[in-house]
């Protein structure tokens, strides 16, 4: 088996199974290999039952005593067990598995494993899983795998697939030069994937983390060195000089800019009439107010005759920009002649839209990135915007200079990085940074809570939205998953719908939607037609709606900190009180001592550096997606000295062999290029 095979060779994998994959984007025996698990699973030793604390799930070891009771219901079967051992008694209930009578010998010693909770002084446990002594005894030799799963596929069937494309899968020699490997400590590549899926213990698990971790940041860091010197000196053809219409705008603007503001608005003047191309990062908080600065960077391109672009990672977005900068443009006579390019538009519409940007009727195309294909002609671009999310590679940059010109860029990212990991990150780029919030801004009031305060926290949206306030809702999932007690959208809508006042307008929106169908409802509820609209984080990046005050996330903990921080940057951009109010399904002490952090800081800066304090290497990893660092193992934070030493690996391969064309370094090289066509896009990072 290689990279290549499909999965319906490994034995088990039928049609109707290989379907299952498919949805988690697994269609070959590569891609499988590469779904690392969401998280471990530790089977611990058993425990005596006096020792079984209530709120954790435990193993016990005991024995059955007395006939299991079993009463039959129409719809429910409930079927009571005793247990005892030398220490003390416990009492286990199974719902609908009247089977288990008959199974559970009187006098039988298994090993029970679940939640374990009290009724009255009893201890209690709920649905246990059952093991034999020799299976528990297997499970307790090494950490189990939990892979993200979909309706239908179980963790089992993951393991099982797994384990089988691991022992057929054809290892590709070792790619690092050995100096590479001694020098940072690396384990093969073989060996890491088998410890990722089945790691024998935890410093296996730590050791596979790291070198694969190792492998994202090298590979990304590979690639932008590249890009670093293709584009650090490319000569000012579409110099952008200084027009009397930004001034103007400005002082007509409602507001001042902030100091911090003023400052990057000059950086990026500066540039646009250099004697290079310009190529700028700005960074900046949520909220901070980079989207004026992009504007007032627009204006005077199109003021110098050029063609202005700007490029949301989203529809929604996209649509939002155009939507404000239409708005600008009629209130304040600015010369903006927009159009709205995404991908979701008729082929009719679009075809007329092409000819007008190539035609050069409409000077400011906004969009997602249907900005860059082929069949857009540009008239004479001068500066790309990108928003949110999007690096801005090389790629792109040669698909516009096919389309004539060198056009200045302006990536803007809300991604709060120190300063010392953003250089070795955005190598390629000079940086801007936004580091202070409009002074009008009322700090936003958090809390923390469990599920038990839902109630309260729904009159209080209700009395949030009579005061005419909009309110956006969290859930982690789309729909109804495996996972018990994590909320979906789907669901959620109906429940909070039932809870509120009919008036009320409640909507859902989610990344599974018709882009179209985001739209509609993103716009409905900028206007204030939809009070309450709940969502997956597809929220997150960027949407300005002043007039919501409250952001609610159900299943905080099961976010990264970070990612709430995003989240809790959609409110709090009026002028109006805001609050976030953050619902905990689990309260064990670390997920509301990470919640805290939250509620106490404000600051992007401090709650990433913190995020890297209370998650260790190895832990729950993936949990911080957002941003557009969207490594499936590293995490800038965590890992934060490996991605350093990876960025020396880098220079020191290129010191010595430029272009990798040594023996011992053409493993590496044609490594790189089989990935580097896939993953290592700057889309995809
Ligand atoms: P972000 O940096 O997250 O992209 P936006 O550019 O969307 O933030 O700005 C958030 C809100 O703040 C917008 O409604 C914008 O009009 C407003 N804003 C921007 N700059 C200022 C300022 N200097 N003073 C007051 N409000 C501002
Ligand atoms: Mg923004």
């Amino acid at each position: 088996m290689n990279d290549q095979t499909p999965i319906t060779r490994i034995k088990g994998i039928g049609e109707k199974t290989e379907k299952l994959f498919r949805k988690l984007d697994i269609a070959t025996v590569g891609d499988l290999i590469r779904y690392y698990p969401r998280d471990y699973e530790d089977f611990e030793e058993p425990v005596p039952i006096s020792a079984a604390s209530p709120g954790s799930v435990c193993a016990v070891r005991a024995c059955v005593v007395g006939i299991p009771n079993l009463r039959q219901g129409r719809n429910l079967s409930i079927l009571n067990v005793t247990l005892r051992d030398a220490s003390g008694g416990m009492q286990l209930v199974f719902y609908n598995m009247p089977f288990l009578k008959s199974l559970l010998k009187s006098g039988g010693f298994y090993i029970f494993r679940g939640l374990v909770k009290t009724r009255g002084r009893t201890l209690l446990m709920e649905q246990p899983r059952l093991f034999s002594e020799t299976d528990y005894a297997k499970l307790m030799s090494c950490i189990q795998p939990r892979y993200r799963l979909t309706k239908g596929l179980t963790n089992q069937a993951v393991q099982k697939a797994m384990k089988q494309a691991l022992s057929f899968y054809a290892y590709e020699t070792e790619y690092y030069p050995q100096w590479i490997l001694e020098r940072y400590d690396l384990e093969s590549w073989r060996e890491s994937l088998n410890g990722i899926h089945f790691p024998s213990d935890r410093d296996a698990l730590a050791r596979a983390r790291r070198r694969l971790a190792f492998d994202e940041f090298f590979a990304f860091l590979f690639v932008l060195r590249q890009n670093k010197d293709l584009v650090k000196s490319i000569p000012n053809t579409c110099p952008i000089r200084e027009v009397p219409e930004t001034e103007a705008f400005l002082q007509a603007m409602p507001f001042a800019l902030t100091r911090a503001q003023k400052r990057v608005w000059e950086e990026i003047r500066t540039d646009l009439k250099g004697p290079y191309s310009m190529n700028r990062l700005v960074q900046g908080d949520v909220g901070s107010g980079k989207t004026i600065v992009a504007v007032l960077a627009l204006l005077a391109c199109v003021c110098n005759g050029y063609q202005g672009a700007m490029m949301a990672p989203t529809e929604v977005l996209a649509a939002q920009h155009y939507e404000t900068i239409s708005q600008y443009t009629a209130r304040y006579h600015l010369p903006f002649r927009p159009v709205l390019l995404v991908g979701s538009e008729t082929a009719d519409r679009k075809r007329e839209a092409y000819a007008r940007i190539a035609g050069g009727e409409v000077n400011l195309i906004i969009g997602t990135h249907a900005l860059i294909q082929e069949k857009v002609v540009y008239h004479s671009l001068g500066l790309v915007v990108t928003d949110e999310q999007h690096r801005f590679g090389v790629r792109q940059r040669e698909k516009l200079a096919d389309k004539g010109g060198n056009p200045h860029v302006l990536v803007m990212s809300a991604t709060p990085i120190p300063r010392t990991l953003a250089i070795i990150l955005y190598g390629d780029l000079h940086l801007s940074v936004i580091d202070e919030l409009p002074a009008n801004r009322l700090p936003i009031k958090n809390c923390v809570v469990n599920t038990s305060y839902r109630p309260k926290a729904y009159e209080f949206l209700a009395r949030q939205v009579s005061y005419g306030h909009q309110v956006y809702c969290i859930c982690p999932m789309v729909e109804e998953g495996e996972l018990e007690d994590v909320e979906n959208v789907t669901d959620y809508t109906r429940k909070l719908q039932s809870a509120l006042p009919p008036q009320i307008t409640v909507a859902c929106l989610h990344g599974k939607m018709r882009p179209a169908e985001k739209s509609r409802i993103m716009e409905e509820f900028a206007a204030g037609r939809i009070q309450v609209l709940v969502s997956t984080t597809v929220i997150e990046v960027g949407i300005n709606v002043p007039n919501a005050t409250v952001m609610m996330v159900e299943n905080a903990e099961r976010f990264g900190l970070a990612q709430l921080h995003q989240l809790r940057g959609r409110v709090g951009r009026g002028e109006a009180q805001s609050y976030c109010i953050f619902i905990s399904a689990r309260e064990n002490k670390e997920t509301m001592e990470r919640l805290e952090i939250l509620n106490k800081s404000n600051d992007g800066f401090y709650i990433a550096s913190q995020d890297l304090r209370q998650r260790g290497p190895g832990d729950l990893f993936g949990i911080r997606q957002s941003g557009e660092f969207a490594f499936r193992i590293g995490d800038i934070y965590t890992d934060s000295l490996l991605l350093q030493q990876a960025a020396e690996a880098v220079e020191r391969l290129l010191d010595r062999d430029p272009s990798l064309e040594t023996p011992e370094n053409a493993p590496l090289k044609a490594h790189l290029c089989r990935i580097g066509s896939e993953s290592v896009d700057f889309r995809s990072i």
